[in-house]
């Protein structure tokens, strides 16, 4: 617990005795600090509650070796506080996650949000009183709050998922989720090391052990399409430059479809030539973060055969970097092309594979049988093992909001209402569920892929609700079902439009680790119309005087 003085000690217990708040956030990641932070601002008794020791969300969770940002560090921070983007530097082009965690502890110095934070307290239950229009909550020391307005910031993916495998428990030597890696040191040299699981998580695992440990052992079931990530420190002179660009950086990221400073390039993919499209991808393979994709041609989002084209320059070149020609095609995915489902990006990720402590385990073809007290038996032998690391995913979107028993009117609960996948109004709002905000939540605007712009921009239409709430003298919201029909429609209507709507992974609801889960969402659990579509959304509705929304 991140308790330390008797100041930090007294602000705790005043902050636990106070029964009732106008708003409670629950969580103190990114989203929820800036939250409360508009909050305060702007006057309200806010308070933002987290089950973690300490604020930063994912950057306090996830601690395994080589966790980053995989988008540019500068687009990643905070947009709205001059003198955060003044005296914070940022060290690497794709910061690592012990300065990502420090960013949050500097914001939340900065602007002075600890003391209205409190730690190591996990909501249970929220429960709306409709005789008095306020939400009861019950956390898991005993304490109960109520409040006017509840405002959830769980983050998307904080709930990790194991596989479900005989034996998991019998295995005798460290093993665990790459969210809950030890956040002591842990040593790796010389140990058998078994890591399950490919996406972004575990690539970044293997990439950075692949060179400390005796042998690794990468047990892949699927492959994802990788890129290089191009990363690069920071120097004092590329900071002078990201500064005096912050204004244009995030207004760049503003008007593009993923909240990234780059633009797609919008020619006509087919109205070019073959050595046209390959001089434009030799150099976006080069160039830093998810280039590659936002910068590509529009049509590769879109267009079959324009994506089968790409998918197989990049397919070339991960048979360029693996020296063995079965391997590079055991890691070439066939199943979906490249960007369908969120690309991890890597430092020398595929020549790991180049090493001779390195081994492929295509669960595909030879699928675990069980794990035993030393190691994991395939269907064709027994690997013998030190340590375990589950890089096996998340129960995303949703999966936050199941762990807590959020019931709205008459009784209804939310997992209820969600099961077949979340019906919202803008990702925002759930009718039924009245004065509860879920900003960047399932089937928002969040699904861009600069999540922090997405943060901002929800966050701000929330506070600016609750505003328009408090100077019209409203007291109760809930979203109109007819709104969550159109919202559904329109967010099918975006993912329909593009080839993500083929990824078969947790983007589409899909996690094989949780019964009943191995088909997609009917209803999607993003909204994939890109950044400006989603904020017109959002703005019509304000400017509309909140329409569609019941204001008592
Ligand atoms: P993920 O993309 O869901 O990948 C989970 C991996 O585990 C997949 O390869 C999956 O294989 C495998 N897996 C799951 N259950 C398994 C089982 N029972 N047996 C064998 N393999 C199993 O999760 P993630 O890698 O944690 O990434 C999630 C998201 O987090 C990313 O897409 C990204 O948005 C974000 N992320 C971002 C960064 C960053 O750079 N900032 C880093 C990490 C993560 P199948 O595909 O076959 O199911």
């Amino acid at each position: 617990m991140n308790v330390h003085t008797p100041l930090e000690r007294d602000t705790r217990q005043k902050l636990l005795r106070k029964k009732h708040h106008e708003v409670v956030i629950i969580g103190a990641g990114m989203s929820g600090m800036y939250q409360l932070h508009l909050l305060l601002d702007a006057g309200f008794d806010a308070v933002a509650i987290d089950k973690n020791a300490d604020v930063g969300g994912t950057w306090f969770n996830n601690r395994y070796p080589g966790c980053r940002f995989d988008s540019e560090s500068y687009t990643y921070g905070y947009s709205f506080n001059e003198s955060i983007l003044n005296d914070w530097d940022w060290k690497e082009m794709f910061s690592a996650q012990p300065d990502n965690y420090e960013y949050t502890q500097f914001v939340a110095e900065r602007l002075e949000l600890r003391p209205h934070i409190l730690l190591d307290l996990k909501l249970l239950s929220a429960t709306f009183d409709e005789s008095k229009n306020i939400w009861i909550l019950k956390f898991d020391d005993g304490t109960i709050k109520t409040c006017q307005y509840l405002i959830t910031a769980l983050g998307a993916l904080s709930v990790p998922t194991y596989p479900r495998l005989d034996g998991r428990e019998s295995f005798q030597g460290p093993s665990f989720h790459t969210f809950d890696w030890p956040h002591d040191p842990l040593d790796l040299k010389g140990k058998k090391v078994g890591v399950i699981g490919t996406g972004a998580t575990g690539v970044q695992v293997i990439q950075t052990i692949a060179s400390e440990v005796d042998e690794l052992y990468v047990f892949q079931r699927r492959p994802n399409w990788c890129a290089p990530l191009n990363n690069r420190k920071v120097s004092a002179d590329d900071m002078e430059q990201i500064r005096a660009r912050y204004p244009e950086i995030f207004q760049r990221c503003l008007v593009s479809p993923g909240g990234f400073e780059h633009e797609p390039d919008r020619r006509g993919f087919f109205d070019l030539s073959r050595q046209e499209r390959l001089e434009l991808w030799d150099r976006l393979y080069d160039e830093p973060g998810f280039t590659i994709l936002t910068s590509n041609f529009v049509d590769i989002w879109i267009d079959e055969d324009a994506n089968a084209e790409l998918s197989e320059y990049i397919a070339d070149r991960i048979r360029g970097r693996v020296s063995d020609p079965d391997t590079a095609e055991a890691l070439i995915p066939t199943d979906h092309g490249f960007g369908v489902q969120r690309v991890p990006l890597e430092t020398q990720y595929y020549e790991a594979y180049n090493r001779d402590n390195v081994h492929l385990v295509q669960l595909l073809k030879e699928p675990i049988k069980r794990v035993s007290s030393d190691g994991i038996e395939t269907s064709e032998r027994k690997i013998d093992l030190d340590i375990i690391v589950y890089a096996t995913g998340f129960d995303a979107g949703i999966g936050p909001f199941n762990q807590i028993e959020i019931r709205g009117k008459n009784g209804l609960l939310l997992s209820d209402k969600w099961n077949e996948g979340p019906i919202t109004m803008m990702g925002m709002l759930t009718s039924g569920f009245p004065n509860l905000l879920h900003p960047v939540g399932p089937q928002s605007g969040g699904s861009a892929i600069n999540f922090p712009r997405a943060i901002e921009m929800c966050s701000e239409w929330a506070a600016e609700f609750l505003i328009y709430m408090r100077e019209h003298d409203f007291c109760e919201f809930d979203a109109q079902p007819e709104q969550e029909e159109f919202w559904y429609k329109e967010a099918s209507r975006a993912q329909q439009r593009l080839l993500i709507r083929k990824a078969m992974n947790y983007s589409r609801g899909i996690n094989h680790n949780i019964e009943g889960r191995d088909q997609p969402f009917e209803r999607p659990l993003g909204y994939v119309g890109g950044n400006p579509k989603y904020r017109k959304f959002l703005t019509d509705c304000a400017e509309d005087g909140y329409a569609g929304i019941d204001l008592k």
